[in-house]
C-alpha cells in the first residue's frame, strides 16, 4: 500500500530537479572550489550561483549567505558568533522557551561559559509578546534570537515587529527560518532581519547543507576555524553538490511558494476541522489563522501521542507526536509546555505536516482511520476510565 508521508517538517524528499542537478558534481564536476585549474573553478561558479538563488529567496545580496551543514550549525554560528564577536559590550541574549534545541542547547552552553540568557514566555497560541521583549532589553543585550514560525505548533511570530524593536535599541535580531525559508514570503530588509538560518532538507534540498544570511556590517566571528572558504566566515572543503541542490530547490521554492501556499491551507484546514469535529476532547494547538500552511497540530485526550502513532503507521500514515528529536523520549514537548498545555494533555498531541506532494484523498484517510485508532485506544487507557 501508498505510504501517506505528512511529517514534511521533520525533513522532505528531494524534488527531481534538484537530485538531478546534483549528481555531476560526485563525479565529473568533482573539483574543489579553491584549486585553482578548470575543475576547481567549475565549482566554484556553481557555489556563485546556488548562492545567488538562496540569497533571492530573502532579498538578501549574495554575499551576505554563508553556507553551513544546516539549520543546527547555522543557528550556532550565527549565536555563538555574535556572542564571542560582542562580549566587550555585553553577554545578555535574548530568545524564547519554544526555541528548537539547536538554539536552547547553544544558549544553555553559553550560559555555562558566561553569558546570560533570558527565555521568554509565550501564549496559549504560542505568540511571544513584543512588551515583553521590549521589558527584557538591557544595556548589555547583544543579541535577540526568535524563530519565524515553531516547528511543532506552526505558530509564526511577528518577526518584522521583532526586528523594529531590535534595531530600535541597536540590538542584533537573529531568526531560525529553517520552517519558513522558501515556504512563507521573507524579505530580510523588510523584516529587520540581521542573522537568519536556513536548511535545504526543509524545502525538498538534500540534507546536510544550510545557510547563515548575515548582514553587511554585523561583528560576528566563525564558529569553524580552518581554511579561508566562504569569506573566511566557515572554513572546510565546501559541500558542492549539496549547495547546488541547496540552490536548485530554492530556486523552484521561490517559483512555486504562492501556489503551495494556496494549495495546502485548505488541506491543513480540512484536516484540523475534520479531527475536531470527528474526535470528542480534541484541541488544536497553535494560532489558528498565524499559522504555517502545512502544520496540523492536535492533543487527543486521554491517549498517548506514540500510541496513536504507532496505529497510523500501521495503517501507512507517517506523522509526528512532538518534533522529531523528543519523539524517541517520553517527555511532553517543551514548546507546548511553554504553551501551558497540561502535561496530560500533552502527552496526547500529534502534529500532522503538509507538503507538496500530499492530496485532498490522503487527508481523508486520515479522518477516516484515526477517529477508530482513537476509541480504540481509548477503549483500553487507563486515563480515559470516566469517560
Ligand atoms: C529542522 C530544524 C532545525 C535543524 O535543522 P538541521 O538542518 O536538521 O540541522 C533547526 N530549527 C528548526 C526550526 C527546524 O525545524
Amino acid at each position: 500500500m501508498k505510504r501517506i508521508y505528512l511529517d514534511y517538517a521533520a525533513t522532505t524528499p528531494m524534488r527531481p530537479n534538484v537530485s538531478v542537478a546534483m549528481l555531476p558534481y560526485f563525479r565529473e564536476k568533482f573539483g574543489n572550489p579553491s584549486s585553482l585549474y578548470f575543475y576547481g573553478q567549475e565549482a566554484k561558479e556553481a557555489i556563485n550561483v546556488a548562492r545567488e538563488k538562496v540569497a533571492s529567496v530573502i532579498n538578501a545580496h549574495p554575499s551576505e549567505i554563508v553556507f553551513t551543514s544546516g539549520g543546527t550549525e547555522s543557528d550556532n554560528f550565527a549565536i555563538s558568533g555574535v556572542a564571542w564577536a560582542n562580549n566587550k559590550k555585553g553577554k545578555h541574549i535574548i530568545t524564547t522557551s519554544i526555541e528548537h534545541h539547536a538554539v536552547l542547547n547553544i544558549c544553555k552552553f553559553l550560559k555555562k561559559v558566561g553569558f546570560k540568557v533570558t527565555y521568554l514566555p509565550v501564549d496559549n497560541q504560542g505568540l511571544v509578546s513584543l512588551e515583553n521583549i521590549k521589558k527584557a532589553i538591557r544595556k548589555d543585550t547583544i543579541l535577540i534570537s526568535i524563530m519565524h514560525a515553531n516547528n511543532e505548533v506552526g505558530t509564526i511570530e511577528p518577526i518584522e515587529k521583532i526586528g523594529e524593536v531590535a534595531k530600535e535599541k541597536g540590538v542584533y535580531f537573529h531568526t531560525d527560518a529553517v520552517q519558513t525559508f522558501g515556504h512563507i514570503p521573507i524579505d530580510v530588509t523588510k523584516l529587520n532581519v540581521d542573522l537568519l538560518s536556513a536548511s535545504a532538507h526543509k524545502l525538498y534540498g538534500p540534507k546536510g547543507v544550510g545557510a547563515l544570511y548575515i548582514r553587511k556590517g554585523i561583528k560576528i566571528v566563525p564558529f569553524l576555524y580552518g581554511g579561508a572558504q566562504e569569506n573566511k566566515l566557515r572554513a572546510s572543503t565546501e559541500n558542492v553538490a549539496g549547495i547546488v541542490g541547496f540552490g536548485v530547490a530554492a530556486e523552484l521554492a521561490k517559483k512555486e511558494m504562492e501556489k503551495d501556499i494556496l494549495s495546502l491551507i485548505p488541506l491543513r484546514d480540512k484536516l484540523i476541522k475534520g479531527i475536531l469535529k470527528k474526535i470528542k476532547y480534541t484541541r488544536l494547538n497553535g494560532h489558528p489563522t498565524k499559522r504555517l500552511p502545512g502544520n496540523v497540530n492536535v492533543s487527543i485526550e486521554f491517549i498517548e501521542g506514540e500510541s496513536i502513532l504507532l496505529q497510523l503507521d500501521a495503517r501507512s500514515i507517517c506523522a509526528s507526536s512532538g518534533s522529531a528529536c523528543t519523539s524517541s523520549i517520553s517527555e511532553p514537548s517543551h514548546v507546548l509546555y511553554a504553551m501551558g498545555v497540561p502535561p496530560e494533555v500533552a502527552h496526547g498531541s500529534l502534529r500532522f505536516t503538509l507538503g507538496r506532494d500530499n492530496t485532498v484523498e490522503d487527508v481523508d484517510y486520515v479522518i477516516e482511520v484515526l477517529p477508530g485508532i482513537v476509541k480504540k485506544l481509548r477503549s483500553i487507557s487507563p486515563l480515559c476510565q470516566k469517560k
